[in-house]
Formats: structure tokens, sequence, C-alpha cells
């Protein structure tokens, strides 16, 4: 058996059992429910013949992510085609552009009315375009190698990239930190008020013009990780003026650069007052300055099952105190 399909089936037996825990619906017992759009699943749905169900990295793979729980294959690709690849854009773009030269991006010289490609990125010197050696032989690169020539070149040239959308991009950060959630506490979190709205905009093919103030995602040095490296653990947060939510860590694209923390509202009956305080924090009109709190012991629940089947432990990150091990 595959390591990954192992993987799936721990998965798979250990939210199973998770889930009558908070559905009073018994038709739900022995199955999983996809976290993102809660439609039930019997374990055949996890095996290399039908795959509906599959790993679901917390943080994309391809940015070094490999924390993971479960998904739906629809919901999985979903978030893979048309989220992840704005993050994954993002720190394509802070590397390009990082000084080094060593990375570049994909772009465009606007020149007498064409598009030439060219790779963009940014030395110590400051020179930021490239045109690769396979395009040498373009006519267009040809006729403007000359026109460089004959011309003096500080005029400038017009440069285009596509740039990431910012909407997807936080709402790609707000997967990783739902998923996180979901690897946590399981299907505790669907308690959490405000959750289903989060959800419906992890179904939703194109995001609104405004990405809704469930999620928002600050700079958090409180919590402390290698960059490039998930927190394995979920925090709670407190904001200056007292109002508490939980802070999932999530590593920056940029190497050395803070972690970003993704505020997610509270669970329980405070949840919507949590919401209004992340409101307020997203409208800056309160000045965010979060500390990390301890996890309160009661909600444990499926850290306390999983840590049967993989040993995870839980921590503050701040004081080094074992929250559960
Ligand atoms: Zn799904």
């Amino acid at each position: 058996m595959s390591n990954e399909l192992m993987m799936r089936k721990r998965l798979f037996k250990l939210y199973a059992a998770n889930l009558p825990f908070y559905l009073d619906d018994k038709s739900f017992t022995g199955l999983f429910g996809c976290p993102i759009c809660m439609r039930p699943f019997s374990e055949e749905s996890i095996l290399p013949e039908t795959l509906e169900v599959n790993l679901a990295h917390i943080y994309q793979k391809s940015l070094g992510g490999k924390l993971c729980t479960l998904a739906c294959k629809k919901c999985n690709s979903r978030l893979g085609e048309r989220y992840e690849p704005h993050l994954t854009l993002e720190a394509k773009m802070h590397r390009a552009f990082d000084g080094t030269g060593t990375s570049s991006i994909d772009g465009f010289i606007n020149w007498q009315g064409k598009r030439i490609p060219a790779k963009m990125n940014m030395d110590e010197e400051g020179r930021n375009v490239v045109l690769s050696p396979h395009l040498a032989k373009m006519p267009e690169v040809l006729a403007l190698q000359a026109h460089l020539k004959t011309n003096p070149t500080d005029q400038p040239l017009h440069l285009s990239t596509n740039f990431p959308e910012r909407q997807r991009q936080e709402i790609a950060s707000l997967a990783s930190a739902y998923l996180m959630m979901f690897r946590e506490f399981g299907y505790e979190i669907l308690r959490t008020t405000d959750v289903d709205e989060i959800r419906a905009l992890l179904r939703s093919d194109d995001p609104p013009a405004e990405v809704p103030c469930a999620i928002t995602s600050i700079p958090c040095q409180t919590v402390m990780t290698a960059p490039g490296e998930l927190a394995h653990t979920v925090t709670l947060v407190r904001s200056a003026d007292g109002m508490c939510f939980w802070g999932i860590p999530l590593p920056s694209p940029v190497k050395d650069k803070p972690l970003r923390c993704v505020l997610f509202p509270g669970p329980g009956k405070k949840g919507s007052e949590d919401y209004k305080a992340i409101c307020r924090v997203r409208t800056g009109s309160v000045q965010c300055k979060c500390t990390v709190v301890p996890l309160p012991p009661a909600r444990q629940r499926l850290v306390d099952a999983e840590a049967r089947y993989f040993g995870v432990r839980v921590w503050n990150e701040m004081t080094g105190q074992k929250v559960y091990c």
C-alpha cells in the first residue's frame, strides 16, 4: 500500500470517527464529510480507482507545504486552479525582485504596439529585463535590439507582467487557515460563527469584488517558526482591545520576512463579537497589536484523537510551553 493511500486511510478513519460528535444526522455515520462542501463520502472514495477524496495540502506543496488533511477532489481542484497560483505568483515576484537576479518572472516589453516576451528580474545593479536566448531570433526582438543599439537607452521601456490578484491570494490564505483549523479541531470548527460564509467563499469559482472581513491577514511576529515552515499549531491571538481570535500562522512567501497570521472568528458564542473585531482590524479602526495566548484545554477533542494516530504535539510557540503532548 502506498504511503499516500495509508495516510488517506488514517485521516479518513480519524474524521469519520469525529463527525458524529457534531452532526445529529445519523446517516453520516462511518462517512467523511468534505470540510469545504460537506458532501459525504464513503471509504471507497479514497481508493486510487476512484480518488474522489484526496490529500489536501494545508499550505501549497509548491511553496514547501507538508501538512495535509483531506478534501474532496472537486474542492481541492478548485483551490488548486483558481486561487493557489496567485500565492505562487506572489512568491515568484518577490524572488525575482530581491536584487540577487537569480529568479525571474515572465513579462512583456510593450514596444511599438507589440508585446515582446521577456524575463524580468532585478540584480544588484537594478537591471531588470532579460531577453531570453531562445527569443533571440524573433523578428520583434531583433528589431528592438537594433533600436536599442542605435538609440540612447535612457528612454523608458514599458514593461508589463501578470500580477497576483489580491482577493484570490487572500482566499488562498484563508483556505490554508481553514484547512489548518479542520486538521486541528475536526468538525468542531463548523460550530464557529461565520464559518458558513468562509465555506461559501471557498466553494466559489470567483471571489466577490471585496473579500468579506471574516479573514484578515496580518504580519505576525509573535508566532515564531522558521521561514518557509508552517507552525504546527493554531493559537489564540488577542488584539489590543482584548478580543480573541484564532490565529493561524502561515509562512510568508518572502524569505526572512515575518509570518502571516490569518485571523479567524473565535469559536463558540463570542464568534460574532470576534467577527466584528476582525472587521475593525481589517478597516484599520483598531490597532491590532496581537499577542499569542495558550489554547484553552476544552478545544482538544480531535487533537486528542489525532495524537493516538500521529503523536501530534501542540505547543505555544511564544513560551515554548506544551499545551498538549
Ligand atoms: Zn468538497
